[in-house]
């Protein structure tokens, strides 16, 4: 069995998937859901067969768990998905994806989603040149994305680039090292989405 290693991953072994909490070690041989051949989950073997609204449930706890939300601001995202035009399920993929928290965890300029919002409540981030301290904002087409000019900001956001820009693989985000500076192109559609669940269970569930 796989060393335990954390909260983070007693989380991922629960949902029996990568949630991505951990920042680098989450892609490497140490996390405990790449070690274990078998489906995560200490005692999964031991379950009954779970109930239509357990899988939905699950499916939600996991989606929320990656993307680092609690419910009411879940409900809200879901909310805004229902009125949009389109699938509800791809919208509401797309909407999460489009966070400034996971944009800044996507760009590398943050170890993890976790780290991505303490960056910005720490206002190191601006957006158009606006200081900008709320994780939950949408990016939109054409932002621009940098740290803010003070060394500390600048300091820190190089420093987690040369860490983890190797797993930089965003063709909707247009990541300029150097500077560093971002640039959004497009938004992301559904294939392009990072968490891995079937939203069409949590439409399901929530729609009920
Ligand atoms: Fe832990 Fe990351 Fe692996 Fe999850 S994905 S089990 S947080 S190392």
């Amino acid at each position: 069995m796989s060393k335990y290693t954390g909260p983070s991953c007693r989380l991922c072994r629960r949902e029996g998937t990568k949630l991505y909490l951990k920042g680098n070690r989450c892609f490497t041989v140490k996390c405990p859901v790449t070690k274990r051949k078998t489906v995560p989950g200490q005692h999964l073997w031991q379950r009954g067969k779970t109930s239509k609204y357990g899988v939905q449930f699950r499916e939600k706890q996991k989606l929320k768990r990656f993307y680092g939300l609690m419910e009411r601001p879940f409900r809200r995202f879901f909310g805004k998905a229902e009125r949009q035009k389109g699938n509800t399920g791809e919208n509401l993929l797309v909407l999460l994806e489009r966070r400034i928290d996971n944009v800044l965890y996507l760009l590398s300029f943050a170890a993890s989603r976790k780290e991505a919002k303490q960056i910005i409540g720490h206002g190191h981030i601006l957006v158009n040149g606006r200081r900008l301290d709320i994780p939950s904002y949408l990016v939109r087409v054409g932002d621009v994305i940098k740290p803010a000019a003070r060394k500390q900001s600048v300091d820190r956001i190089k420093t987690n680039l040369q860490s983890y820009s190797s797993r930089f693989d965003s063709k909707w985000l247009e990541l300029d090292k150097d500077t560093p500076q971002t640039k959004v192109i497009r938004l992301p559609v559904r294939e392009e989405v990072s968490a891995s669940v079937q939203e069409q269970l949590v439409v399901e569930l929530c729609s009920k």
